[in-house]
């Protein structure tokens, strides 16, 4: 549970961004918040070209922003109290779960290997990562006066103070960070490319517009009809689907690789779907040998020749004498008396029902699950972010907190259903144990977001990315496709941060509201 941080690794920057801001942040925040607003209301059209003035007066913008600090100052203020607030929030994320638990009491050591070299070397590492950027910025504008612009400035600026990365010596920590921002660097580029191609449209169209015009005057009678374009369609079903591939395909990495390699997945994010099954709560110590099992077995018929001969359980043998006459005697004994499934890696799957009870019990059980954890996030995230709603219309808050828990509860119930349970349908369909069937399930688990609110969909499915990301690279490597190559994590960081310093500094539109805020407070204006 060492690393189960790393599931939270979004709520964490949330809360040590809201510890490291401070006033002049604040501001600024509120002015682009207002000014954002401001935007909303304004016409598709206007806003369209407040964008272009704003773009281009940051684009001759060439000095430095940190109003009222001298660039030594700016670079040097928040050294230490980066340091202080990065070393107590891994501190306290460090110590909660024992204080929680109660094991502090019987072994108060914890308090002191929780503050030691591991938590020392992340906030150095943190604090020299944000000093490291100020510094090069500051000092390649200085180098490059005559440039216009800062997207070089802050290209290098991000990729050196990247490099970083070196002085934090958790290798997993190292690895989930990477991917983590990769994955926003990808995100933020993306919506940058979609941004220019939608500006690139709209340019075309209105020539074609204009030369619509043109013709109208020549032949008087045409109305102006603009139709909708192959390419803006095109956009269009990019931007709503997106969301949907990404999750599919991520789950479908996940899932696969969980039920049948799970030596390919990061052991924390196994340990965290594992307990979603809710398999690991009902079985005790029977848990790993039974999941043992289930892979020789599936292994063993995956190869033979298929048809329900060889991969079923014949009618009127209960599933208890199968599995201890082929399979596992020991095994056999978690099975209840009298029961029966017709399939073999069904009833290793779910030993103690049948294919129907079993998809209703998943369902209520991990909504049951979800209800704990989202109710519990949902919670805090509402206390910390949006406590001034609770006061102001209390009934609205709890209104919206009420309907967003039970909408991810039902998104998570229905998603760990299709995992579980399109299996179970989809053997009975190809008629044999196959790889297919768990790669489906997770294909189909992934349309499962669209129960969530719009807003969360990409959200999501970017939650899941890094851990899909990481989890091909192994599912790639065992089969000899790719290598490991020495300090790979640090040149992937450094290039990641190169590309979202450089949209922050220079495009900051593309990022969506909530990151900028975070952003905004970690590193501030520069
Ligand atoms: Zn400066
Ligand atoms: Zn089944």
């Amino acid at each position: 549970m060492d690393n189960a941080w790393e599931n939270f690794l979004e709520a964490i920057a949330a809360l040590m961004s809201k510890a490291l801001t401070d006033k002049e942040t604040e501001n600024v925040i509120a002015g682009f918040n207002n000014f954002q607003q401001r935007l909303q209301r304004l016409s598709s059209h206007n806003l369209q070209r407040l964008n272009l003035e704003i773009t281009q007066s940051a684009k001759t913008a060439k000095k430095c922003k940190h109003d009222g600090k001298t660039c030594t100052q700016n670079v040097t203020r928040g050294f230490l109290k980066t340091w202080v607030v990065a070393y107590l929030i891994k501190y306290a994320i460090g110590v909660l779960p024992s204080l929680l638990k109660g094991k502090v009491f019987k072994n108060p050591s914890i308090l002191k290997k929780s503050g030691g070299s591991d938590t020392i070397g992340f906030a150095f590492f943190l604090s020299s990562f944000l000093s490291a950027y100020k510094l090069v910025l500051c000092a390649m504008r200085k180098i490059r006066p005559d440039h216009d612009g800062d997207r070089l400035n802050a290209f290098v600026a991000g990729s050196v103070a990247g490099l970083t990365l070196a002085l934090d010596k958790n290798k997993s920590r190292r690895t989930a960070l990477t991917l983590y921002l990769f994955t926003r660097s990808i995100q933020f580029a993306s919506s940058y490319a979609m941004k220019r191609w939608a500006e690139h449209r709209q340019a075309k169209n209105a020539s074609n517009r204009q030369s619509l015009r043109d013709d109208e005057k020549s032949h008087d009678s045409q109305a102006l009809v603009t139709k909708n374009r192959w390419d803006d369609i095109l956009a269009k079903i990019m931007t709503s689907s997106a969301a949907t591939v990404v999750m599919s395909l991520t789950a479908a990495v996940n899932i696969y690789s969980c039920v049948v390699e799970p030596d390919a997945m990061p052991r924390s994010y196994y340990n965290f779907i594992m307990q979603h099954s809710g398999l690991p709560q009902k079985f005790g110590p029977m848990f790993p040998p039974l999941v043992e099992t289930f892979q020789s077995q599936f292994n063993l018929l995956k190869d033979g020749p298929g048809g329900f001969d060889n991969i079923g359980i014949p009618e009127g043998v209960t599933s208890h004498d199968f599995i201890a006459k082929n399979i596992s005697p020991n095994i056999a004994t978690l099975f209840p008396p009298g029961i029966h499934h017709d399939y073999q890696c069904c009833a290793l799957l779910h030993p103690l029902y049948g294919c129907k009870r079993h998809a209703v019990d998943t369902f209520t059980g991990e909504f049951g699950r979800a209800l704990k954890m989202y109710g519990t996030l949902n919670a805090i995230v509402m206390m910390v972010f949006q406590h001034k709603k609770i006061v102001s219309d209390p009934v609205k808050s709890v209104k919206h907190y009420v309907k967003s828990t039970i909408r991810s509860c039902f998104f998570l119930a229905c998603y760990v259903l299709a995992c579980f349970y399109i299996p179970c349908l989809s053997r009975r369909i190809l008629g044999r144990e196959s790889n297919i069937n768990y790669i489906l399930n997770g294909l189909v688990a992934g349309t499962a977001v669209l129960i969530e609110a719009p807003g969360r969909q990409m959200e999501l499915a970017l939650y899941c990315l890094p851990r899909a990301l990481e989890t091909s690279w192994k599912l790639l490597m065992k089969r000899g496709l790719v290598r490991n190559i020495k300090n790979g994590d640090i040149a992937l960081f450094s290039a990641s941060m190169g590309v979202l310093m450089t949209l922050y500094q220079n495009e900051p539109s593309v990022i969506n509201k909530h990151y900028l805020t975070v952003l905004t407070r970690i590193f501030g204006r520069n």
